[in-house]
């Protein structure tokens, strides 16, 4: 039995997927031209194919990307000035570069707490007076884009929000850099295709976060995909950081996940510290201490400085 042709034409290449070289296949009724090398990538603004030099992205000061490990650190939740404050000076003490906390929080359950909001902004914008770290928070929702992106230097979106399409939107037109954290079942195209929507928005300032997806592996949280890091580091200029906590779960874990983040090419770690764990009000199981967190920065920096 003969096989009929599907396509009578042959196939040439767009402008925008431009392929060098292409094969003419023939079977006596139609020329069919064959791609024979990948065609630009989708995310055409994130390719590290199209631009091949890597992105610094400047958060209130702290260089992201520019081959100085960058280490966020702070509360899963803001809970109280107090704590906010107190967690600020002992980190910084510790070496850390910027201050997460949240005030806006993404809860799996709408029973959970749910962060403590406006306030909560207004405390961390008083820890950063106080000890000079830029600050890593939250936006769940548009309607909340402005007031967030007052507060903060570098703007977070969540694993949840990833494909939020309307909040990524909104998100392109500040002027404040976006943390944009990989969503719990996105392949690493629809990740680098979420940054795009924000780069062909106009906001060139993104920063990549890899923190877990969702495997069949039950001991952990979420699987850390740090080949997915590697991966990310190829396909695209911008910059890529770990977060081990939420990619773990587990406390005891987080200082050789980061140690792993490090060596696989991340530029800089997002870790949840408490000063006192167990005590937290979100992801308590996951929240490391401030002795834990100064111990690992003094193992981190004497690595970077035998490279
Ligand atoms: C967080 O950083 O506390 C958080 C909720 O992260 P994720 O969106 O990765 O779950
Ligand atoms: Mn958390």
């Amino acid at each position: 039995m003969s096989v009929r042709p599907v396509i009578s034409r042959a196939i040439r290449p767009t402008p925008a997927t431009h392929a060098r070289g292409t094969r003419a296949a023939t079977n006596g009724r139609a020329t069919l031209a064959v791609v024979t090398e990948p065609a630009a990538p989708p995310f055409r603004l994130a390719s590290r194919q199209l631009r091949p030099e890597a992105t610094v992205v400047a958060a209130g000061g702290v260089t992201i990307g520019a081959g100085r490990l960058v280490i966020i650190a702070g509360p899963c939740s803001v809970e109280s000035r107090q704590q906010i404050r107190e967690t600020a000076r002992r980190v910084r003490a510790a070496g850390a570069h910027m201050l997460r906390g949240g005030a806006y929080k993404p809860r799996t359950s709408p029973y959970e707490f749910q962060g403590l909001g406006p306030k909560a902004l207004e405390w961390l914008a008083e820890a950063r007076e106080e000890s000079g770290l830029p600050i890593v928070t939250e936006v769940l929702s548009q309607e909340d884009v402005d007031r967030v992106a007052d507060c903060a230097d570098l703007i977070q979106v969540g694993a949840r929000n990833m494909q939020n399409y309307a909040l990524l939107r909104a998100l392109s037109t500040t002027s404040k850099p976006v943390l944009l954290k990989r969503g719990p079942s996105a392949t690493i195209e629809e990740w680098l295709l979420a940054a795009e929507y924000l780069l062909a928005g106009g906001n060139p300032n993104v920063v990549l976060c890899e923190r877990g997806i969702r495997t069949f592996a039950s001991g952990t949280r979420n699987t850390l995909d740090l080949a997915g890091v590697a991966l990310a580091k190829e396909l695209t200029h911008l910059p890529v950081i770990v977060d081990p906590s939420h990619g773990t779960g587990l406390r005891s874990l987080v200082p050789a996940a980061s140690r792993a983040a490090v060596a696989i090419g991340a530029d800089g770690l997002l870790i949840e510290v408490h000063p006192r764990p167990e005590q937290a009000w979100s992801d308590a199981a996951q929240s490391i201490n401030v002795p834990t967190f100064a111990k690992l920065m003094v193992e981190l920096r004497a690595r970077e400085a035998a490279e």
